[in-house]
């Protein structure tokens, strides 16, 4: 069976005390829950300077530690860069990359990615890779092509090995943070897709066996009806993670 996963984006929200005072919330509410059998992973994805004490933090079973981008070289002169190994050095194990915001507002191309995932992989990181179209690519159709160029260019190369870590995270570009969600529908037509195409170019194996998470306004209310279907396997949150209760709900909604 694979691994159920709801992963929280911070992005760039919350001071360091409303950061500490959040995860102090959500390990008390769900803890348990997260602890119980058959529980999905979760995994909080703070800011940079946030890592380090939201890892002491953490209560031990079921919770992880993401960050939300890394740079594609080891180390060296890369002024306000953050490596790969530098989060493995303060307790990461997950890291978002390839999220829409940092493809569009910091030019980050599927090549850049391909490197960004190298690194990560390389450090002992696990990437939450990110694809999924804007509003204007799903009108004209082409929602199949573009994500399968994402998914061809970004992630592909990858050795069977190094794909076994990745988690890929669906998430429709006009679906983010403007409280429009995809339907479940729209959201398992897509990840169906995604699936048969790491069948292709892995293994059918390979394919059942990754984690394909849904991201875009998901929240307590519609979590339950996402991740009921087949191809969903739990959440890439944004603005319901910066609430505890909601956060919580999500991760009891499979
Ligand atoms: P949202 O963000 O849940 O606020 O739409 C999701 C994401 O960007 O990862």
């Amino acid at each position: 069976m694979r691994q159920k996963l709801v992963a929280g984006n911070w992005k760039m929200n919350l001071t360091y005390a409303e950061g500490q005072a959040l995860v102090t919330e959500i390990a008390a509410q769900a803890g348990p829950a997260v602890a119980a059998p058959g529980a999905p992973v979760v995994v909080l994805c703070v800011p940079f300077p946030y890592l380090a004490g939201v890892k002491q933090q953490l209560p031990e079973s079921g919770f992880y530690l993401g960050a939300q981008n890394c740079h594609q070289k080891e180390s060296g002169a890369f002024t306000g860069e953050v490596s790969a190994r530098m989060l493995v050095s303060v307790g990461c194990d997950y890291v978002i990359l390839g999220h829409s915001e940092r493809r569009q507002y910091f030019h980050e191309t599927d090549d850049l990615l391909a490197q960004k995932l190298k690194a990560a992989l390389a450090a002992g990181l696990k990437p939450i890779f990110c694809v999924g179209e804007s509003l204007e690519t799903r009108e004209a159709d082409k929602t199949f092509d573009y994500i399968g160029k994402q998914l061809t260019d970004g992630l592909f190369h990858l050795s069977n090995e190094d794909f076994a870590q990745v988690v890929v995270a669906y998430e429709p570009i006009w679906a983010i943070g403007t409280g429009r969600t995809a339907t479940s529908a729209q959201a398992q037509e897509v990840h169906a897709f995604i699936r048969e195409r790491i069948a292709r170019a892995y293994t059918a194996e390979a394919a059942l066996n990754t984690t394909i998470l849904y991201g875009g306004s998901a929240n307590a209310q519609n979590a339950k009806e996402l991740f009921a279907q087949p191809d969903v396997d739990g959440g890439l949150i944004g603005g319901a993670a910066l609430k505890a209760a909601d956060f919580t709900t999500i991760i009891q909604s499979f």
